[in-house]
């Protein structure tokens, strides 16, 4: 755009702005305007906006009204404050502080003190009293523009640092006098003049708009790219830079700085939480340097300030109703405010925070609803360690690493997938460990009960493949030495644990034991199973928060939730979860153990009667299981599934059956069965099961297997009926293509159902309906639905044929490479593809309605849990999600989510 027509505002003083102005100001500096028009004490600044970083990003030029904008403010903001920036004998300085709408690692650190120069730096120790004090800040100022703003490896200043301190013969930077500090000004100087080729900028007005410039160009950096690619946040949002005129907690002992919180991020409760450094600037009270003091001591150091703190921290809860950090900074004796926002939390005090805050009369139930999700819900219904079980002395905590999936896992350590097979196959607990997976490791990850590793982050090969087995894993425990070749990891204090020690690991906090830690039942399952009551005395406040919102979310969400329940105590289960109906009942599991003799019969089966004998004794064991499973939902929905997988799944492996035929075979006493099995088993080998000869493509050309399917539904229902309950089958059919298929399988079981019902005397009003699996089915889904009573998205399916996906295989193969690249930010079996499977999804909707008003719609797939995805079929207009039972409450949370925060 030409911006010299550009009539758009790019600066604004922090009088100007407000917390809603997000976009604009980023998140820092519309906060910093806010609480500028609370009246607490922020050091005056201003903010270059989002538009001005946007268009220098385009044209790679500062707009041109830019300069002038920034002259008026910063003329304003020095008549105020009645000293020019870097004027000599009383500099004003300043902070350059990037600021975007999300905070982003990768963006540019903040640089202090500009202004200060080789002329002004005798200023500033005259004003302030204290010689030390400037050539602090000068140093800082040099160390932090020529990291940051110029590029220049920091190590090479730390190094001057600590050689300064060991010629010294001192420990801590405080105890560096001005001469020593002077000095090493200097050879900080030297550092930037050798590393860049020019001498560090010595005009106040030059180092200011140099430290603007880099902020702007840090929002492409590689790791801000990366960033936002993995958490989806648009590329074209810019950032927007604070400039803050500086307060100094480096001024002597009555100075200081610190961080709070409103409340306890880890309990919710209101308190005093934080921490306080005396003596110290900028982020000396994280970075660890020297040890900080809890913030009640501030009330013993600085009582006026401790109480001022206090209230404006009491205002802050008030006006943001919400829990807030803060940093402040205490220039003698002043407290100055220098950052606030809605603080980040731990799950369980996301929920008692919500409903306190309700108690409190800050916020209403809609609101408590938004502040909390489905993520935090199912962390809070992991089992968790018992820290508070008396050690045995022996566990002790070793390590840390990134929480990559949650779970509390204990068992030996191996250090090899070979060794963590075996030994699970005799009965022992493992936790791999590895430097990192591979896919090699397959078979070791689905043998452990978690998964450790000491490199890689949250899209790690191990960390995806382990979330997607629902397993317990730690990765990227950098502290930890991990020697596979010798089978062995050495722990940072030097202690080596061999293999077959007793590891334990949090999933949900990353953390790493040595030793067995006790593990407890969360609570909060505990009440969902009905085995403790929100109002019990050992329920705890936090099942009194849980049990509160979910009514909540339970009395205003449209989708209703079912569960994927193959038996009656998955299907009790899920019940007392909260399940209205079962939405996926796999027929597939009731084909085996004991059973899947017969289902070889019927594979084998030469002739029609064969087959028939072996179906006729399929048949009584199928009804059983549905009489046990309408008991179990009596009254409520069931979607019972016809045979899904391809029939090869319910033979003997290829490979031990070729070698115990061959084996029998030199022995001369083949078994004719074994050797017509074989047969059979070539004969059904597929290239690609997954879209080979299964689904409705069974029922199709095995004569009688569907038949007897719904055969058994039917009976079963028949049975309930007679016995006065209310079974409500639905039946399903899977892999549905094109209607032609769903007519055939349709018309036979309108017959059998006919007979049965004559039969047994009732009328059943079963109900069938097939899955939309496949694109075709979604494409022609108007067309399906002439013929169909209701849909159910295969949502797992229809991902892998959308895509091209076989999950088993890409997931282990390159989704960490994929999700590296930032090609999707989260693995497409995780949260639905909206743009991709979720069209089909919508267009099927629509197409199917549009045929039959009444048709009911449901999905079954992994989806059905996942937080994102539910709000998404609560927009397109589903009527159910149904996920497997442990996921329920967090269906029934988001759905309630989906109606309070309008998509
Ligand atoms: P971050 O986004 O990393 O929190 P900040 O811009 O908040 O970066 O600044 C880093 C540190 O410098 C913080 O401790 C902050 O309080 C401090 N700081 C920033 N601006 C000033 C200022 N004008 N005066 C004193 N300290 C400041
Ligand atoms: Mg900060
Ligand atoms: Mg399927």
């Amino acid at each position: 755009m030409p911006h010299t027509q550009d009539q758009r505002k790019f600066v604004y003083d922090f009088t100007e702005g407000n917390k809603d102005l997000k976009d604009l100001l980023g998140g820092k500096g519309a906060n910093l305007a806010e609480m500028t028009n609370l009246g607490l004490p922020v050091p005056p600044g201003f903010t270059i906006t989002t538009d001005a970083c946007k268009v220098y990003l385009d044209s790679g030029d500062e707009p041109a009204a830019l300069r002038d904008e920034v002259s008026e403010h910063l003329a304003a903001l020095e008549e105020r404050m009645g000293k020019k920036l870097g004027q000599p004998d009383d500099p004003l300085l300043v902070s350059v502080r990037s600021g975007a709408k999300f905070s982003m690692p990768g963006m540019m650190d903040t640089v202090l003190n500009i202004g200060l120069s080789d002329s002004s730096v005798a200023g500033l120790a005259t004003q302030a009293g204290d010689e030390r004090f400037a050539w602090d800040s000068y140093r800082r100022l040099i160390q932090m523009f020529g990291k940051t703003v110029l590029g220049v490896d920091g190590e090479l200043f730390e190094e001057a640092l600590d050689e300064a301190k060991r010629t010294k013969g001192v420990k801590t930077d405080v105890e560096l006098d001005a001469g020593d500090l002077s000095t090493l000004v200097d050879e900080f100087k030297g550092i930037v003049a050798k590393e860049t080729g020019r001498d560090f900028p010595q005009d106040p007005r030059t180092q200011m708009d140099l430290a603007v410039r880099a902020v702007f160009d840090s929002w492409n950096g590689e790791r801000a790219k990366l960033y936002r690619r993995q958490e989806r946040i648009p590329h074209d949002l810019g950032t927007a830079v604070n400039v803050c005129s500086m307060v100094f907690g480096n001024l002597g002992p009555d100075s200081g700085t610190g961080v709070a919180f409103t409340r306890d991020p880890a309990s919710g409760h209101q308190g005093v939480y934080g921490d306080y450094l005396q003596n110290a600037q900028g982020e000396d009270v994280v970075a660890g340097i020297r040890n900080t003091v809890p913030l009640a001591e501030l009330e013993r150091i600085d009582k006026a300030s401790y109480d001022q703190l206090m209230k404006i921290m009491e205002t802050l809860e008030t006006h943001y109703k919400d829990l807030c950090d803060i940093e402040f900074t205490i220039e003698r004796g002043k407290l100055w405010m220098l950052q606030t926002r809605v603080g980040k939390r731990t799950a369980g005090a996301a929920f008692r925070i919500a409903t306190q805050l309700v108690d409190q009369g800050l916020i209403d139930e809609a609101e408590a609803l938004r502040r909390v999700n489905g993520a935090q819900l199912a962390q809070l219904m992991f089992p968790r360690f018992d820290d508070k079980a008396p050690g045995d002395g022996k566990v002790r905590p070793v390590g840390r690493g990134i929480a990559a999936s949650p779970g509390a896992a204990v068992g030996k350590a191996v250090f090899d997938s070979y060794t963590a097979v075996k030994w699970s196959r005799s009965g022992e607990k493992v936790i791999l460990v590895r430097r990192e997976t591979n896919p090699d490791d397959l078979n070791g990850m689905i043998a452990a009960e978690g998964i450790l590793t000491s490199r890689g982050g949250k899209t790690s090969h191990a960390a995806v493949v382990a979330r997607g087995m629902g397993k317990t894993c730690v990765c990227g425990a950098e502290d930890l030495e991990v020697d596979t070749k010798r089978r062995r990891m050495t722990l940072h204090d030097g202690t080596v644990v061999e293999e077959g020690d007793l590891l334990s690991i949090d999933g949900s906090t990353g953390k790493v034991y040595l030793g067995e830690v006790p593990v407890v039942p969360s609570p909060v399952v505990e009440y969902f199973e009905g085995r403790m009551h929100a109002g019990a005395a050992e329920a705890d406040e936090l099942v009194g928060a849980v049990h509160r919102i979910m009514s909540y979310a339970d009395r205003v969400r449209r989708l209703r939730v079912r569960a994927n329940a193959d038996n009656a105590e998955d299907a009790a289960r899920a019940r007392r979860f909260g399940a209205q109906g079962i939405g996926l009942c796999r027929t597939e599991h009731m084909f085996l153990g004991d059973r899947r003799e017969l289902v070889e019969r019927l594979i084998l089966a030469d002739t029609g009667d064969e087959r028939e004998a072996a179906l006729g004794a399929l048949l009584p064991l199928q009804k059983g299981d549905f009489v046990e499973l309408f008991e179990a939902m009596d009254g409520l929905p069931v979607t019972i599934r016809l045979l899904d997988p391809p029939l090869h799944e319910f033979l003997p492996d290829i490979t031990d059956l070729s070698v115990r035929v061959a084996l029998a075979e030199a022995r001369h006493e083949a078994h004719e069965n074994d050797l017509r099995l074989l047969q059979a088993v070539h004969r059904l080998h597929e290239q690609n099961p997954m879209l080979g000869l299964r689904g409705v493509r069974l029922g199709l050309v095995i004569p009688g297997l569907f038949a007897m399917q719904v055969r058994a539904i039917a009976e079963a229902a028949a049975q309930r009926k007679n016995a006065k309950a209310d079974p409500r089958a639905e039946i399903m059919i899977p892999l549905v293509g094109t209607v032609q298929e769903l007519e055939i399988v349709r018309e036979e079981a309108e017959r059998i159902i006919a007979e049965v019902e004559q039969a047994q005397g009732v009328e059943l009003k079963l109900t069938l309906g097939t899955m939309i699996e496949l694109p075709r089915a979604a494409l022609t889904a108007g067309q399906i639905a002439e013929c169909a009573d209701f849909f159910s998205f295969g949502t797992n399916d229809l991902t892998q044929t959308v895509w091209g996906f076989s999950r088993d295989d890409v997931e282990a193969s390159f989704f960490t490479a994929y999700l590296e690249k930032g090609i999707f930010g989260v693995s497409p079996f995780e949260t639905i593809d909206r743009g991709g499977v979720g069209k089909l999804v919508r267009l099927a909707t629509e197409a199917g309605r549009a045929t039959r008003p009444d048709l009911k719609l449901g999905v079954c797939g992994e989806h059905g849990g996942d937080p994102d995805s539910v709000h998404f079929f609560h927009e397109v207009g589903l009527d159910y999600v149904s996920c497997s039972p442990f996921r329920i409450p967090v269906a029934r949370l988001e759905a309630g989510r989906a109606t309070v925060t309008g998509g």
